[in-house]
């Protein structure tokens, strides 16, 4: 059950316009690839490259999870090769970091030039997995997010703002 609007719609699209504009000052010249994490963060893909103001590509990959310990794997992989490119990984939310720490190791073994990481939101206090993020939307309490892209159990996607959600998902 939908419990209290996060972020509005305006406080979103700015926050994205902000990041948009750092990250076409870091990437000029670099012709960076967008790799956006497949399903939940197409929404502020779409939104964040139509805020970066340099040429760039961009793609999708999507993991399975099963498990903390089990592991993760690519149910869709990039297009085209990373070699050699300058990456910058797109995320909706961090947790526990171990899916961004199974992709950037993937990532570097295949010898991309450099890979960064962009989330809309980061959720500090459940990480497992340490790492440098780059470019942040927004810090988040200890609750479980939907809408912009979101979900839980498949609903709440189509939302244009965040929201926090009653219960996690089982
Ligand atoms: P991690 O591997 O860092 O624990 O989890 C990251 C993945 O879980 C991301 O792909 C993200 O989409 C999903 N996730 C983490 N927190 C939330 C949340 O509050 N709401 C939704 N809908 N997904 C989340
Ligand atoms: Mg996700």
């Amino acid at each position: 059950m939908i419990q209290e609007q996060l972020f509005d719609e305006a406080a979103i699209a700015a926050r994205v316009r902000e990041l948009g504009a750092a990250i076409s000052k870091d990437y000029a010249g670099k012709n960076p690839m967008i790799l956006g994490v497949l399903t939940s963060s197409a929404v502020f893909v779409g939104d964040l490259t139509r805020s970066i103001e340099i040429p760039c590509e961009f793609d999708f990959i999507a993991l399975s999870r099963y498990s903390d310990t089990e592991g993760i794997r690519f149910i869709k992989d990039t297009t085209a090769s990373v070699e050699g490119r300058h990456i910058l990984l797109v995320e909706d939310t961090i947790d526990t970091g171990l899916t961004l720490q199974y992709v950037l190791k993937t990532l570097r073994e295949r010898q991309a030039a450099s890979v960064e990481i962009c989330t809309l939101l980061d959720r500090k206090q459940r990480r497992i997995a340490g790492m440098d993020v780059k470019y942040r939307g927004f810090e988040i309490p200890d609750v479980f997010v939907v809408g912009y892209g979101l979900d839980y159990q498949g609903r709440y996607r189509e939302l244009p703002a965040l929201y926090s959600h009653g219960s996690w998902p089982k």
